[in-house]
């Protein structure tokens, strides 16, 4: 590999907080940096120098990771930060993705990683800005129902000049619910694997990040060409259109054609109601505005406004703004049967007020209504009876979740494979490496993606299009299918180290990332950039093996092999043979 240096050496600087002994310090990881390029590749070193892998993941002594890379804040859709941690639902590696200003903020302020270690004895939050870090009271803060509600109040508290982030969990976070997320300012996510319950373990509030530092470039005039390009690009790709013009929910209408879309917890691969909760309704009849994280020309976010009558009142309401996604229309809407779209977009709103994982929830919800009407739980157990697309149970189920007022709710906020271990039901239980499903149906590739995938997500490795590439065409043999997988989840290390949103990754293209790195003083050929991503892939598979991961579980829900897909019924022989292989090339891999 060439020699590279770090042209800003404000992105080396990593922060450690220890939140036991209220103290702080920063080091200076240069070497880190420029071998990793940040985000993925420097978070998972960063972990597996300072976690005990033994460690219980709601306990002081998990440590949480946040990176950004060196292509935040310079290049457009590098908009993400990665979050890693030794996640409480799966008790295996965690590893969640998000956007918002977090990414930018982080960067002005002069930090390019963050690890947050110990535990406080009473609510904290930590107020990073410009260098100076502080350690405040968030007692006061601690059990406000609303989500939003604590936005609004850092917002006041801590009003600075430049660009600022605020994170921050609900009550499911404090609760420890498993599956509680950290909301980024008002419509983004850490969502995946409980970072919220680690939060919420450590008695940390929030963060609230900024700065408004230069962020220094070796080659000015080469870095506004490579800019403008990549400017040009993703402003005028058709791909990115369509994630302007109707978001994500973009997808349900072409799922659903296709017979790929779960639907009342994967009863049936079509949903009846596929028109009422489209990307297409949506945009016709709830759409508000459309919002974008910091450095994004895309603004895929789309935000819906519901209207609600003051009661007494005859012409006064109130509006509310809820941002929507195609996961939450999948796993709050289709999974569980929800066609009411106000309906839809009150349950969503619920989920982000508490804080809670949309995806994670939906396939609680939809797993606890059909064990309850198979009798394997009760109305004692459930308190109201669950009814595929009564959105207002399932409002009331979510605050359950968080009170957990008897033994079922306590348990389901374990998790679903927890709760199906409990109560049966664990061929319906559809849970991948203990994580619970995304929205795709989509064939073998999307369920094979989930289980082998590091973070048990179909971001990992897409193979949801991978599939969708297939459908009507001869579908690739289990080995072909397998080397596909996981070419493109060692290649997606690299997009999520420098840290680019995956929206934008058919811009990014080896040839286009080694380019762009050009300008920022960092060389590296696209045959390196590749092997970066495989050695990156490798030492997270490495940390995940140290952290108790065992290729033999690897096996997909019953379920999955019962309801069609776009390709008939997935063959349990193909997918056997597929993880066979996979197994094979995955200790190869790490004899190399
Ligand atoms: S495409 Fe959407 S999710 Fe990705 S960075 Fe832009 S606004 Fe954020």
């Amino acid at each position: 590999m060439s020699a590279r240096a770090l042209i800003d050496e404000a992105l080396s600087k990593v922060l450690y907080v220890d939140l036991t002994r209220k103290t702080f310090w920063v080091k200076s990881r240069p070497e880190l940096f420029a071998r990793y390029l940040g985000g993925t590749g420097v978070a998972t070193q960063l972990l597996k120098e300072e976690l005990n892998p033994e460690v219980d993941p709601l306990s002081p002594e998990n440590v949480v990771v946040l990176a950004v890379g060196v292509f935040t804040g310079v290049y457009p859709t590098a908009s993400k930060v990665v979050a890693m941690f030794k996640s409480p639902l799966t008790g295996n590696l965690g590893e969640s993705h998000a956007g918002g200003r977090a990414p930018v903020a982080m960067r002005m302020a002069g930090f390019g990683a963050i690890v947050i270690k110990g535990g406080s004895e009473s609510p904290v939050y930590l107020s990073i800005h410009d260098g100076r870090v502080e350690f405040k009271d968030a007692s006061a803060l601690w059990g406000v129902r609303s989500s939003l509600t604590i936005g609004k109040v850092l917002r006041e508290r801590e009003p600075w000049p430049g660009l600022r982030s605020i994170m921050r969990i609900g009550r499911a976070g404090e609760m420890l619910v498993r599956y509680a997320s950290v909301i980024l300012e008002t419509y983004r996510h850490f969502g995946r694997l409980g970072l919220g319950a680690v939060w919420g373990a450590k008695k940390l509030k929030a963060i609230v990040v900024g700065g408004k530092r230069d962020i220094p470039v070796a080659d000015i005039s080469g870095y506004r060409k490579v800019y403008k390009e990549l400017f040009d690009e993703i402003t005028k790709s058709p791909a990115m259109q369509k994630y302007h013009d109707l978001g994500t929910p973009v997808n349900v209408l072409p799922l659903n054609k296709i017979g790929g879309l779960p639907t009342r917890n994967l009863t049936s691969n079509v949903f009846e109601g596929a028109e009422e909760v489209s990307g297409e309704a949506f945009a016709e009849y709830s759409l508000a505005r459309r919002v974008a994280c910091a450095h994004c020309p895309v603004a895929c976010i789309h935000i819906a406004v519901i209207r609600e009558r003051y009661p007494h009142e005859k012409y006064f309401y109130t509006t509310r703004y809820i941002g929507y996604d195609y996961e939450p229309i999948y796993a709050l809407g289709t999974m569980l049967g929800i066609k009411d779209r106000e309906g839809l977009l009150r349950l969503i709103e619920e989920v982000d007020v508490v804080g809670l994982d949309a995806m994670s929830t939906g396939v609680a919800l939809a797993w606890t209504t059909e064990a309850f009407k198979k009798g394997l739980i009760s109305e004692k157990d459930t308190i109201v009876r669950p009814e595929w697309g009564d959105w207002k149970t399932y409002i009331e189920m979510v605050k359950y979740l968080v009170t957990q007022p008897n033994n079922f709710y306590k348990t389901l906020a374990m998790g679903v494979k927890k709760a199906s271990e409990v109560y049966g039901g664990t061929e319906f239980a559809l849970v991948f490496g203990g994580n619970e499903m995304p929205g795709y149906h989509t064939g073998p590739g999307a369920h094979i993606g989930y289980l082998i995938g590091l973070r048990h997500s179909h971001l990992d490795n897409a193979g949801y299009s991978i599939d969708q590439k297939y459908v009507g065409k001869e579908y690739p043999q289990p080995r072909k299918l397998i080397d596909e997988l996981v070419e493109e989840e060692a290649w997606r290390q690299v997009l999520s180290s420098l840290v680019v949103c995956f929206f934008s990754r058919g811009v990014y293209k080896p040839s286009t990332v080694s380019k762009a790195l050009e300008p920022l003083g960092l060389k590296m050929s696209e045959e390196e950039l590749r092997k970066l991503g495989t050695e990156i892939y490798k030492e997270k598979l490495k940390l995940k093996l140290r952290l108790g991961y065992r290729l033999e579980d690897l096996k997909p829900p019953k379920r999955v092999f019962e309801t069609p897909s776009p390709f008939g019924n997935i063959s349990e022989d193909y997918v056997r043979e597929a993880l066979n292989y996979y197994k094979e090339k995955i200790l190869n891999l790490l004899s190399t």
